[in-house]
């Protein structure tokens, strides 16, 4: 079976402007708010349609035609992106939904939801630990915690439900970063707030920063992999495909809205879970969060 599918990074985005922004990831003398500035300049010499979005530490992010574009300001932007297009679909419905990726991860489509305001950080506080607490089950989670810092990650759906915008400090924990050096089995735990880990055997308090830094780059290169496997691949903005049932799965059970391109697909992580668990300890994961209490 086929069907028609459509890419908004295509329908805006042609070769050229493609290999602008890939310059001004390159461009070592600028910083990234130059870099920023760089890209809206290009966008409007293109005549793209954009309101600006706003910018974060690696990336930034502009509307169009109803959805909000990520656009990597650097290297790790790109990851960023990469990142969240492969996490999207297990994380729903508490982050937004990436449509779109590139394979190289400059730029990806999102589905656009309106950025927390203050007010909405200091109501909606219960819903973001329910959250955070479900989440963190199975990821660390990092820059989406409950701090005034971070409340700009957070955002609103139109049906006024609430989800993370920016979420790509969210690693699988098959990581083994939880583990306190004190004893080599100790977890960390989080604090109330989501904002640092901390050991319950030896009180020691982790920034999030500092289990990050426990992430190699080459593992997380390995841990992404190439994205093209987990979505349409299309050269054009309005494309027949063969039918992925896969890919397919995610935009029907969450959203009835049409949707744009590829998105991802891996309902293996239990699974997946447990298989490192067994590796690694010689125990599933059930038994292991047993172990822990
Ligand atoms: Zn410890």
């Amino acid at each position: 079976m086929q069907k028609n599918q459509r890419s908004l990074i295509r329908k805006y985005f042609n070769d050229d402007l493609y290999f602008e922004l890939v310059k001004v990831t390159r461009s070592f003398g600028l910083d990234n708010n130059q870099r920023s500035r760089a890209v809206k300049q290009l966008l409007t010499k293109e005549n793209i349609p954009f309101t600006a979005l706003g910018s974060g530490t690696n990336r930034m992010a502009v509307l169009i035609d109803g959805y909000a574009v990520k656009i990597a300001l650097d290297a790790d932007g790109m990851i960023d992106n990469r990142r969240e297009f492969l996490y999207t679909q297990r994380l729903q419905p508490y982050v937004v939904k990436v449509y779109e990726c590139i394979p190289n991860g400059l730029i990806a489509v999102t589905e656009y939801v309106s950025i927390f305001t203050l007010d909405d950080f200091h109501n909606r506080q219960d819903e973001m630990r329910e959250i955070l607490k479900e989440v963190s089950v199975q990821f660390l989670v990092g820059d989406v915690g409950i701090t005034s810092k971070n409340y700009v990650n957070w955002g609103v759906r139109t049906t006024g439900d609430i989800c993370m915008l920016d979420f790509a400090y969210i690693y699988d924990i098959s990581y083994k970063l939880f583990i306190c050096t004190c004893d080599d089995v100790s977890m960390l735990q989080y604090n109330q707030d989501y904002t640092k880990l901390v050991c319950p055997t030896c009180g020691k308090i982790y920034p999030f920063i500092e289990v990050q830094k426990r992430i190699k780059s080459s593992d997380q290169e390995k841990e992404i992999g190439d994205i093209r496997r987990i979505g349409y691949n299309i050269t054009h903005d309005n494309q027949l495909v063969e039918v992925n049932p896969e890919f397919e799965k995610y935009l029907e059970d969450n959203n009835k809205k049409k949707k744009k391109n590829k998105e991802n697909d891996d309902d293996k992580t239990e699974e997946s879970l447990n298989d490192f668990c067994l590796k690694m300890y010689g125990k599933t994961y059930k038994e292991l969060r047993k172990l822990q209490k």
